[in-house]
């Protein structure tokens, strides 16, 4: 396993500004102006040339940290519900959560697919 220069304390912002798991310099994503719009991902750093995709099937493991963000937002959106607003009626909880799903994918899917090439560098 290739050892990242990104030092550990600095993965979390290399994560969070969606840079490269080697150089922490480059961005993952392509720039995309239209809200609509599934991200794409460059093909390799612009910075130091690290290969994202390396082989077909690479991000299937990322379905699994997209699920686990999803659950947690639901999570999030049912304590706040439950707690907050103790008289709002139940059918709310699984529209509001659905809702919420649908508002964070886009940023679930670069956030999961970013976690994940940090985990498992080549
Ligand atoms: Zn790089």
């Amino acid at each position: 396993m290739k050892h990242s220069n990104v030092r550990k304390g600095h993965m979390l912002l290399s994560i969070l500004k969606e840079k490269c798991p080697d150089c922490g310099k480059g961005a993952v994503f392509k720039k995309d102006d239209n809200l609509l719009e599934m991200p794409v991902m460059h093909e390799k750093c612009v910075h130091c040339q690290y290969v994202f995709d390396r082989e077909p099937g690479y991000f299937l493991g990322a379905m699994y940290l997209s699920y686990a963000i999803a659950v947690l937002a639901c999570g999030l959106v049912f304590l706040l519900l439950h707690y907050g607003f103790p008289d709002l009626p139940l059918i709310y909880t699984p529209v509001l959560m659905g809702v919420t799903i649908v508002l964070i994918a886009k940023k679930n899917y670069k956030l999961s697919r970013i976690i994940y090439i940090h985990l498992f560098p080549w």
